[in-house]
């Protein structure tokens, strides 16, 4: 078991003020495999305190000092490569080659595309020819960094590497049910030889060091990935002292189907829903098929299902691996029970656990058929190998069906005619589209609408989030 209770402050591992340990559980065997500790208000100010004091230099720090260690930063992370697979696929379930080639990857990428933008980004800029005024990009100051468990290292270089790019400092406090992934990156930061204090982690719940940040008076932005209700609870608690409070929330994206669609389109959608074991906010969780191709689709999807195997974490192969924790596990149990309550058609996986795996939080690989929207498997965020399919006659009822949630972060059209792909990816209300299963390109924005959040990650967008904007008159 490891042993993981120190926090990183002001560049030094230290321990917690007051012990007060948490077990972080392996959800393929249930087994404890990290004790951390939870900060409490001393922990959180010593390591706002620090990001505070190192915020005067490091804000001052050329763009060519910031690029360079960033670029040891990416050389060291792409060193220890396998290091961090082992990590997310131990804390969250992600099947070791799953973690390796896409939880992995997804992090390199993000700081690779980051130090092309910060090389091209402009921090200061004239106005209009002929104008006196000048335009200055500053960093907005102290950040709290929430992040959560799903695509850890995702999140956590989406946030962490824009705000060193913008010569920000931080307190990064990664989710308590998989901080290992963000304590090795803190590690890697140490290595790359970052100013003491520009960066500190914290451990702790939300509760605890998640509310301490997001009240906290020297704190000056929040960046938050995960649930909608902790993104509310967030933005009240932050509204006291006027922080920017950037969210990236849940989803429940739509995915229309039409006759016309590439063959592969079904078997696709199934697959997208159930990688990760359903656990990104992206997920098309929303099949809308056209009545036309109906019984094809339902007998595809099925079928595809059918064929995801599930297995344990560190097992090599295309398998999904469990779902999170016991909590998760529950609601997901829950969600499939009230589909079938509600009167939608089970035709693959189902309630209880897949045969053979009595151990560890796995789930079966489910599809609902003759879904209405209105029930609770279309309406709520499940976060598990769950899919809906919807039947529709028409263009317009699709896209109405689709923009009919609470959420707004992406939605899908499969269809070979490109018009009616444009036509129908203009009228989603959604931060992201995807056509036909095209993946967006490093360095787009990703994002939401409605209580999906709001702000964008990634790329000069994402950098934009963590700077101020300054006007000054009478430069010339
Ligand atoms: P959560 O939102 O509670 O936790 C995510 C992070 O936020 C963790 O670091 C947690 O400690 C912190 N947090 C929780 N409450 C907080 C608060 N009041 N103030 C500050 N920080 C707080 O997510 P969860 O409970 O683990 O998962 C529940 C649901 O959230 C999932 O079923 C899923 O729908 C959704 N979720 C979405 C995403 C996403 O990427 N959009 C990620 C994780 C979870």
């Amino acid at each position: 078991m490891l042993d993981k209770r120190n926090f990183y402050i002001n560049g030094k591992w230290i321990p917690p003020v007051k012990p007060n340990d948490f077990e972080v559980i392996n959800p393929s065997n249930e087994e404890i495999c990290a004790t951390i500790s939870l900060g409490n208000i001393e922990d959180t100010d010593s390591a706002i305190r620090a990001a505070r004091y190192s915020f005067a230099t490091w804000s001052q720090s050329s763009k060519e000092e910031r690029i360079s260690l960033i670029q040891k930063l990416y050389e060291i992370y792409k060193s220890r490569w396998e290091e961090m697979a082992k990590s997310i696929s131990l804390e969250m379930g992600a099947p070791i080659d799953w973690a390796t080639n896409v939880q992995t990857a997804s992090g390199a990428s993000h700081i690779k595309d980051f130090i092309k933008r910060l090389k091209n980004f402009e921090f200061e800029r004239s106005f209009d020819n002929g104008s006196d005024n000048y335009i200055t990009y500053e960093p907005i100051g102290v950040c709290g960094l929430i992040t959560p468990w799903n695509w850890p290292i995702n999140q956590i270089t989406l946030k962490v590497v824009p705000a060193l790019a913008a010569g920000c400092t931080m307190v990064l406090k990664p989710s308590e049910i998989a901080p290992l992934s963000g304590m090795l990156f803190a590690e890697m930061i140490h290595d790359a030889g970052f100013p003491p204090g520009v960066f500190n982690l914290v451990n702790g719940d939300g509760a605890g060091v998640g509310t301490q940040i997001s009240g906290h008076p020297d704190v000056d932005m929040v960046s938050f990935t995960g649930s909608t209700r902790a993104g509310r609870l967030i933005t009240k608690n932050s509204a006291e002292t006027v922080k920017r409070v950037c969210l990236e929330l849940g989803g429940k994206g739509g995915n229309i189907v039409f006759a016309d669609s590439s063959p592969e389109a079904v078997r696709e959608g199934v697959r997208n829903v159930m990688s990760n074991s359903g656990q990104s906010c992206d997920a098309p969780t929303r099949m809308l098929v056209e009545k036309s191709i109906y019984e094809r689709a339902v007998k595809e999807a099925a079928d595809e299902a059918n064929k995801i195997t599930v297995d344990i974490a560190n097992k090599k192969g295309e398998h999904i691996g469990p779902v999170i924790s016991k909590n998760q596990f529950d609601k997901i149990q829950n969600l499939i029970k009230s589909g079938v309550e509600e009167g939608a058609t089970l035709v693959a996986g189902g309630p209880d656990r897949p045969e053979g795996l009595g151990r560890g939080y796995f789930v079966r690989p489910t599809i609902f058929t003759d879904v209405s929207n209105n029930m609770r498997i279309a309406k709520e965020e499940i976060f598990g190998p769950v899919l809906s399919i919807i039947p529709f006659e028409t263009e317009d009822e699709a896209i109405n069906i689709t923009n009919d949630t609470s959420y707004g972060l992406g939605n899908y059209v499969q269809t070979l005619d490109k018009e009616k792909a444009r036509r129908v990816a203009r009228k989603f209300r959604s931060g992201g589209v995807y056509i036909n299963g095209k993946s967006a390109d490093s360095g787009t924005p990703f994002g939401g609408y409605r209580q999906s959040g709001n702000g964008r990650e990634g790329g000069t967008w994402g950098l934009e989030e963590y700077l101020e904007v300054k006007t000054i008159s009478g430069w010339k």
